[in-house]
């Protein structure tokens, strides 16, 4: 486990606008505390509308060359962004456990997720050669790629870099000029990024930075020089943000929140089911939209739950675990967990008021993990998403029954089975409603190019926001048709 290596002083974070650092007028700043200790991390700006559309006008005139830039070249600079991802690897994990709270191998993990973004976006000129046909005689068509212009994306605190290396490896790569507004809660991450990207020899402009919180994502969505917004963050917001950018005409993908299903048989491996079930309810203290949050528990699985609260319960909150982002999701989650018993669950094990030792972690933000039983479907432990290190047990008898829970979700993230059985596995790949089903995996993230993206309220607008739908969504597909021959004996001018 490696201890979180903090920023040596405050960092005031600054917005990147064509090329140049800028505090934004009329910003008020808000402070970044560290979720481990509490201790003051870094300032932001709060962007007004003033700031927003002062980074899109230089986005604009930045996104007309860079349009009209090769694929190679722009490509050039990836390359070169890439490799000072890399050798900054360790430092930027860092950084974003930092101001997360994530573990720092979790913040690597985000990163190299970023580099495999990276490697796809590289790969546009081998993967996206267009086509060209002839389609009758003498004619041809044509698919041209063509940029947006400027677009956007909006992302959340919970991962601060792997979710911005999503979105713009890919949205500069296809030649458009990218806006991105982090998270208010994580921006020291995101100036990180921006420092490389103009390190790497990007066009001024061709990458931005607005800080802020709703204002400037108001700004963002309301002016007409953007054309695309990608948002990763809560349901409510994604949904509101779906609804209002479709209504300036933007085009928009919105990655909302997750309730995310683990259905145990009794035939599930007894080694690897317990530790891929806390591994992923407990992983970033349970702060991911991919976390095992409701534990589908199918006939008799006694053994396997014994076996998951001792592994839980030898677990300390601290920096091997990760802490919550603030305060409020502390208190968010202990009413939460008395709700749950008020309800009739049974708390098995209760992270309540359970902090890692040390001075250093006094003001930290902590919960430990938690494993609540007899939860039923109609409760709030088994339908809202919590996101937090927090594991509830639904008792069914049937699979039949474990998929119409998980079918019943509004949300559709990830639900994965833990069976040694093909079959069961292919019953819940065939009926689960989810937009990514693990077998025997408790966090089924895709690796690229297997792309990223959910169903139901976990997803608004459509195609996933990385792997092949994604160049649709950040470039038009221009149709071009030819015909420079007759294809007749008749003279060339008729
Ligand atoms: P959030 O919705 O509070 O914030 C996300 C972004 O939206 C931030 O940049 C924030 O500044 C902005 N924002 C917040 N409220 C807004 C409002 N009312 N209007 C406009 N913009 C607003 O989310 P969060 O707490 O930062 O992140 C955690 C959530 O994100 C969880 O629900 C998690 O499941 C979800 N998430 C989903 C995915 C996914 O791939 N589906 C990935 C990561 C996180």
């Amino acid at each position: 486990m490696s201890l979180v290596r903090f920023p040596e002083s405050v960092v005031s974070c600054r917005n990147l606008v064509g090329g140049e650092w800028l505090s934004p007028t009329e910003a008020q700043t808000q402070d970044v505390r560290s979720p481990y200790t509490g201790a003051l991390i870094g300032r932001v700006p709060l962007t007004t509308a003033s700031g927003v559309a002062q980074a899109v006008e230089a986005a604009k005139s930045a996104a007309r060359d860079w349009g009209l830039t090769p694929l190679r070249e722009r490509t050039q600079c990836l390359q070169a962004f890439r490799g000072l991802l890399e050798r900054h690897l360790e430092r930027l994990a860092h950084l974003a456990a930092s101001e997360s709270g994530k573990t720092v191998a979790e913040g690597r993990a985000g990163l190299l997720k970023g580099l495999e973004v990276c490697d796809f976006a590289l790969s546009l000129q081998q993967l996206d050669s267009g086509a060209h046909l002839e389609v009758s005689r003498g004619v041809t068509c044509e698919y041209r790629r063509e940029p947006l212009g400027v677009v956007a994306g909006i992302t959340p605190f919970n991962f601060p870099a792997m979710v911005p290396l999503w979105l713009f490896p890919i949205a500069v790569t296809l030649g458009n000029a990218f806006i991105l507004k982090p998270s208010e809660k994580v921006p020291l991450t995101a100036c990180a990024l921006g420092e490389l990207m103009v390190a790497a020899g990007y066009p001024p402009g061709v990458f931005s930075i607005v800080h802020g919180a709703k204002p400037a994502v108001d700004a963002l969505v309301e002016h007409p020089d953007v054309k695309a917004l990608a948002f990763v963050g809560s349901t409510p917001v994604a949904r509101h943000l779906y609804a209002e950018g479709s209504r300036h005409g933007k085009r928009v993908l919105a990655l909302g929140g997750a309730k995310n299903h683990l259905i145990v048989v009794p035939d599930a491996d007894p080694d690897l089911t317990p530790q891929a079930v806390v591994d992923s309810f407990t992983g970033c203290a349970g702060q991911r939209c991919m976390a095992a949050s409701v534990m589908l528990a199918v006939g008799n699985v006694q053994p396997l739950v014994e076996d998951i609260i001792r592994r839980a319960a030898r677990l300390e909150p601290g920096p091997g675990m990760g802490a919550l982002i603030d305060r409020s999701a502390v208190d968010r989650l202990e009413t939460a967990i008395a709700k749950a018993k008020a309800d009739g669950a049974l708390v098995l094990l209760d992270g309540r008021g359970r902090r890692p030792t040390g001075e250093l972690y006094t003001h930290g933000n902590w919960l430990g993990p938690t494993v609540l039983d007899a939860v039923r479907p109609d409760m709030e432990a088994a339908r809202l998403e919590l996101f937090g290190p927090v594991l509830s047990i639904v008792r069914v008898t049937t699979l039949s029954a474990a998929l119409a829970v998980e079918n019943a979700s509004p949300y559709g993230n990830a639900a994965s089975i833990f069976t040694t059985n093909g079959a069961v596995a292919q019953t819940v790949v065939e009926g689960a409603k989810a937009g990514m089903v693990g077998v025997n995996v408790g966090v089924p993230v895709p690796r690229e190019p297997f792309s990223f993206g959910g169903t139901g309220e976990s997803k608004f607008g459509h195609g996933d926001i990385t792997g092949p739908s994604s160049l649709d969504f950040w470039s038009h597909r221009k149709k071009v048709t030819r015909k420079w021959s007759a294809r007749s004996d008749g003279s060339w001018m008729s």
